[in-house]
């Protein structure tokens, strides 16, 4: 559901150019909105969230999916935890729907699905684990890395329950809007997948905003 936002650029408390292949970690508080704007266009954020003052909480794909009644994030989504709480609201998109169905690159599967060179390539579940090492004091490891949300990705499901890696549906200054219902730690990998075209075969930067209650 298209959903534009009210809130001005210019008002907002803090703003980062995530490069493609780079990380995003911070934590953003209960009452704040952060926005991921996709820069270029046709580019997967990868973005795993966790309740800042209880890591064992974090997003659930099967919770949100079952309690919302469909496959598909966007404007209106509640993200639902492990312990069925919701953690941050989708509350504004200009892209359309986000996927959470398809998980995250990683160099194992890079080589399964690609080719056995593909092996050393940069991949999503790198920029994670470099994250969580680079931030130890957060107490993550790579056993918390699970489920996670594509944002921006076309991961369309056929009637017959296919599932595909399609050419993606958002563009230049597409955005997705969150509103946080508890402080969460964001964690995004700014994919750098080059094998398939959830990033159009150009990775590219997005920019993450947040703005005060
Ligand atoms: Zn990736």
């Amino acid at each position: 559901m298209i959903t534009e936002s009210n809130l001005q650029a210019e008002s907002a408390i803090a703003r980062d150019v995530v490069p493609a292949g780079d990380y995003y970690l911070k934590t953003v508080k209960a009452g704040q909105t952060f926005r991921i704007l996709d820069l270029e266009g046709n580019q997967a954020a990868d973005t795993l969230f966790y309740n800042a003052n209880d890591i064992a909480e974090r997003y659930s794909a099967m919770d949100t999916i079952r309690e919302q009644g469909n496959v598909y994030l966007t404007a209106g989504t509640q993200l639902i935890s492990n312990f069925g709480h919701t953690m941050l609201t989708i509350v504004a998109d200009t892209c359309g729907r986000h996927d959470t169905l398809g998980g995250a690159c990683a160099s194992e599967s890079n080589t399964v699905r690609y080719d056995l060179e593909k092996r050393c390539m940069h991949a999503c579940r790198d920029s994670w684990m470099l994250a969580i090492a680079e931030n130890e004091t957060l107490g993550l490891n790579k056993r918390d890395i699970t489920h996670n949300i594509n944002f921006f990705m076309n991961v369309p499901v056929t009637a017959e329950g296919g599932l595909t890696f399609e050419d993606g549906i958002s563009a230049a200054g597409k955005y997705v809007e969150l509103l946080a219902a508890m402080d969460v730690i964001v964690l995004i990998s700014n994919c750098p997948q080059l094998n398939n075209p959830c990033n159009g075969y150009n990775p590219t930067p997005v920019e993450v905003l947040v703005w005060d209650a």
